[in-house]
């Protein structure tokens, strides 16, 4: 099979196209769609020092495909259309026992501490698919396992509740989108940050100043920065990104006075992954697609990466069943 190969650390010009063996796994996965995200991106260039393994290297931490070959596996046959969780676990150590697989001592995101799914075929086993359901699209199924999970968890973490008052700053990115239309769902009045005039098709408000009980801050420090003022008594910041910068001024006054709260938060867990990709079925929650790249030419669909209004996918398999 043909996978997108990263010979080294860092930099386009250790990246290729390239014949690698076909993996032979209990349950192999034909790769339909991949959905590039910043953590794609970070590994290619080598802009992040993650613990990346193994070398020679397949990034790709979102994807979508169709089962191609069977060896062991009970829940899944040939031709079924499958998500793939995107979280390294072992199901075995502390944290996995009580349902925290993001947090897996010996885990981490596919396409960095393992290969990834930037090939024509993706081998696993049967505990890390679900099932897409038919009323799903591949292009709108994609953005689930990162965009969609990262945001679901965000909220969930973060205890959004009915009637409660959630800005999201960048809501026109992968995950900024989820958070806008999961808050919805989930009873908030959500108001939004984005250049994107398209984030309006949500019914989502534009923040104009009011006051929120909890702040998505998916961006980083350029997305701290007045927002925080704006936090009610008793409010919360959940953070999973740091794209425009990694550190921030925190007045602990305002902070302890009002009880607010900072809280952390990274990918789902799998309970999490089977609970969402029934919300976003029942609800036909979709994306924004805005360029498919065959995968030949992920060279391109990276340099325009920066210049995207909506999701960029890259395309494997030309046949999709
Ligand atoms: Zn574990």
């Amino acid at each position: 099979m043909k996978a997108l190969l990263l010979r080294r650390p860092g930099g386009l010009e250790n990246t290729k196209v390239e014949e690698v063996e076909n993996p032979k796994s209990p349950v192999v996965v034909k790769v339909v769609y991949a959905g590039l995200n910043p953590v794609d991106i970070n590994v290619i260039l080598g802009k992040v020092n993650y613990n990346i393994a193994p070398y020679p290297h397949i990034p790709g931490a979102e994807f979508v495909g169709v089962v191609k070959s069977v060896s062991s596996s009970k829940k899944f046959k040939v031709g079924d259309r499958v998500l793939i969780y995107p979280r390294i676990y072992d199901g075995t150590c502390e944290r996995c026992r009580s349902g925290m697989e993001e947090l897996c001592k010996t885990g981490g995101v596919l396409g960095v501490g393992e290969n990834g799914g930037f090939s024509e075929f993706y081998g696993t086993d049967e505990a890390h698919l679900e099932l897409l359901p038919d009323s799903l699209s591949f292009e709108d199924a994609v953005s689930i396992p990162v965009g969609g999970l990262t945001a679901y968890h965000a909220l969930k973490r973060v205890g959004v509740k009915s009637g409660e008052k959630l800005l999201v700053i960048g809501a026109s990115g992968n995950t900024g989108w989820y958070s806008v239309v999961l808050g919805k769902l989930m009873g908030a009045t959500v108001y939004y940050v984005s250049r994107k005039k398209w984030v309006a098709e949500t019914n989502a408000s534009e923040w104009k100043q009011e006051k929120v009980d909890v702040i998505v801050n998916s961006m980083g420090a350029e997305a701290w920065e007045p927002y925080v003022d704006y936090l009610e008594t008793n409010g919360r910041i959940v953070t999973f990104g740091t794209l425009t910068g990694r550190e921030v001024k925190v007045n602990l006054a305002h902070l302890y006075t009002g009880e607010r709260s900072i809280i952390g938060s990274t990918g789902g867990t799998r309970k999490e992954f089977t609970e969402l990709i029934k919300l976003v079925s029942e609800n036909r929650i979709k994306s924004r697609l805005w360029k498919v790249y065959d995968f030949k030419e992920y060279e391109k669909a990276i340099a325009e990466y920066g210049n995207r209004d909506g999701r960029v996918l890259l395309k494997f398999a030309k046949d999709e069943s």
